[in-house]
């Protein structure tokens, strides 16, 4: 097929099933047997029970965690995280310059502020400069494992603990992921999750906070799950009780059908997991030594979810040729689903961090420009495609056929030239 001209010039695709070739989350009949059972259980759960605490139990047993309290978006859920660790007005959170905005935006809700630090050249928090955008104000360091790669907990966690920074995490593309046998978002104080459409674990929408913390779950609780909640669950002698009533005033429960949905997927996400380790596998290999691509580096202590697989195109090894022209020689070729991450980019080319004032009262003086700052989170972005990775042996063939499609463009970029 090497041999064939590209698709782009006139010669055969490499792939000719129509798409989409990649749908999330996977619709069993479990699936539908439980949603439709909800819809005649309750499709409104005011406390913690029915379905919100049996997927609650759940999740708390499947990450091994005290609490697990769930939500209705992972950028809810993100909120309720922050609020619950007592961040507020003035205070600083270093978040990772490349992730999706929702990992910081929450903070300006809390009045306060984001502090971007770069990522190194494999997209992870780059400690040291991280360390340098340590102030007196700041309280909390933020681990994203994006694409599902866990980030180095070991060394997350003593710098956390080596500044006296409260360590918390977004695990929305890493659910069941690992790091040293231990699964993402039990290393901080608490971590927040997103069950959005495409994410490991879906509820369509959905998100949940997890802690061992009794204190911080209470404050969750709190945030956005007023009334009856918080009076069944804040024990009647503690201190934060006398505000179950009104809790901090917002609403962000969980749609009962959507943590019916979830928590019908969750006994097989362990399943779906290992077969995308298998099949991210043996797409590495297949794309190991093809010129102009680099497979990501995965640590010995690292077991990811593979939200995706995030590709790094060396446009050098190719004679120049630009990413987005590889690429439309890539869908040429069929592989429709190959793109660049969208909104996963660096968070300092949104407006909202460059001039938050104009929306958001607060932040009239407006924070650092970001734009510029970060080298390497801008050069990660601009370098990285990705492709889906799929679970089960009836994808095998189409996993072959993209990484057939890639290394045929490679080996025809000078055509493109
Ligand atoms: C999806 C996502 C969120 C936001 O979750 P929603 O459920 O869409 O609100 C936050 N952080 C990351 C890293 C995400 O991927």
């Amino acid at each position: 097929m090497n041999g064939s001209p590209l698709a782009l010039l006139g010669g055969e695709p490499a792939i000719t099933v129509p798409g989409p070739h990649f749908t999330w989350p996977v619709i069993a009949e479990p699936d539908r047997e439980a949603v439709a059972a909800q819809l005649e259980a309750a499709v409104s759960i005011p406390d913690r029970s029915g379905v919100v605490a049996d997927f609650e139990d759940a999740l708390a047993s499947y990450l091994g965690v005290r609490h697990v309290a769930t939500t209705c978006t992972g950028t809810a859920a993100l909120h309720s995280m922050y609020a619950a660790a007592g961040i507020g007005p003035g205070d600083e959170v270093i978040v990772p310059a490349l992730t999706f905005h929702a990992t910081a935006t929450p903070l300006f809700h809390l009045g306060a502020h984001p502090v971007l630090a770069d990522v190194d050249d494999r997209g992870q928090l780059d400690l040291g400069d991280a360390a340098h955008r340590i102030t007196a104000r700041t309280r909390a360091v933020v681990a994203v494992h994006l694409w599902g790669l866990p980030e180095d907990m070991d060394a997350l966690v003593s710098f956390a603990d080596g500044h006296g920074l409260i360590l918390l995490e977004d695990g929305s593309h890493a659910h069941g992921a690992t790091w040293s046998g231990r699964r993402t978002g039990t290393f901080g104080a608490a971590s927040a999750f997103s069950l959005n459409g495409p994410k490991p674990l879906s509820a369509g929408e959905g998100g949940f906070v997890a802690t061992d913390d009794n204190e911080l779950y209470y404050r969750v609780l709190l945030h956005g799950q007023y009334n009856k909640r918080c009076r069944r669950e804040i024990p009647a002698g503690h201190p934060l009780a006398r505000f179950a009533v009104t809790g901090m005033g917002l609403k962000l429960r969980i749609h009962p059908l959507a943590a019916s949905l979830a928590h019908a997927q969750l006994p097989r996400l362990d399943g779906y997991l290992a077969g995308r380790q298998a099949i991210a596998a043996r797409m590495c290999a297949a794309l190991d030594g093809v010129p102009g691509i680099r497979v990501p580096h995965v640590p010995v202590s690292a077991r990811p979810s593979w939200y995706a697989l995030p590709l790094r195109y060396e446009p050098t090894e190719l004679g120049g040729l630009p990413l987005q022209k590889f690429l439309d020689a890539v869908h040429a070729e069929g592989a429709t689903e190959a793109d660049q991450p969208g909104s996963t980019c660096p968070l300092g080319t949104h407006p909202l961090f460059q001039t938050p004032g104009a929306l958001l009262p607060g932040y009239a003086d407006g924070q650092d420009p970001a734009v510029g700052g970060f080298p390497s989170a801008e050069y990660v972005h601009a370098t990285t495609f990705k492709l889906p990775v799929w679970h089960c042996e009836e994808d095998v063939r189409l996993a072959d056929a993209y990484t057939a499609a890639l290394a045929k463009v490679a080996s025809h970029a000078k055509d493109l030239l």
